[in-house]
């Protein structure tokens, strides 16, 4: 019996883009309507043409694609938006890699969690404009989404109800400054649900730095944006 093709739309964004055989282009894209896939975009570098030039990393994308084993085809994608503001600098493109990459980690193929679709794509629009707290709150935000914090309303070590500053262990629990033993102490309405918390440069430093310590740790590998944006880092400070 033939099985007939299954065509669908996706709403989505680009998470990573590899070159295949020739002249293909495989599309990691995270779509609200069936999670992480891999989208087969024939010809993608031969002809600009074939997609419009569209196809780039943390846009976000309406695709028509072919269902198949393995990779899904990608028939035709459309621009919902290009988030050109954050190539304006490396510091931009560094907080979308790590976003992207961090979403990867934690979600598995076809994997349906609109949570962390919202909390990268709310990510994503802060830094293309140049948003410092709302695109460091992201961070916590998709740890929530992936269920890798606990509650802010009390300190994971001793119990002690609504601790004002918390340090957010690898474990994924929110510790008081008592339990803490030297980890960087943060806000506690940094990691609040809705928050609209006003975030320094240096907090969110501190952020991220404790959010891909936590994220290495559950994946049990290192984060490869992270790693290269350090290097990079003192290299510069040299
Ligand atoms: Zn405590």
């Amino acid at each position: 019996m033939r099985v007939l093709a299954r065509q669908v739309r996706l709403s989505g964004v680009v998470l990573r883009l590899r070159d295949v055989a020739e002249s293909h282009r495989v599309v990691d894209f995270l779509s609200l309507e069936e999670g992480r896939v891999a989208l087969l975009a024939r010809g993608a570098r031969r002809s600009r043409k074939r997609f419009q030039g569209l196809l780039d990393l943390f846009q976000s994308l309406t695709v028509s694609a072919t269902v198949a084993p393995g990779l899904w085809s990608l028939d035709g994608a459309e621009l919902v938006s290009g988030r050109f503001g954050i190539r304006r600098d490396l510091d931009g493109v560094r907080r979308a890699s790590l976003l992207v990459e961090i979403t990867s980690a934690l979600t598995g193929p076809q994997q349906v969690v609109p949570e962390i679709y919202q909390a990268l794509s709310a990510g994503l629009d802060a830094v293309d404009h140049g948003e410092l707290s709302r695109a460091a709150l992201a961070l916590p935000a998709l740890l929530r989404a992936a269920g890798l914090v606990s509650a802010a309303s009390h300190c994971g070590g001793c119990g002690r109800a609504r601790p004002e500053r918390v340090a957010l262990g690898t474990s994924g629990r929110l510790l008081c400054g008592t339990c803490a033993a030297g980890r960087p102490l943060l806000p506690a309405t940094v990691f609040a649900a809705q928050s609209s918390a006003e975030v320094s440069a240096e907090q969110a430093r501190l952020l991220e730095a404790s959010v891909v310590d936590l994220v290495e740790a559950a994946i049990g590998r290192s984060l490869k944006s992270a790693r290269v944006w350090a290097s990079l880092a003192d290299h510069r400070a040299r």
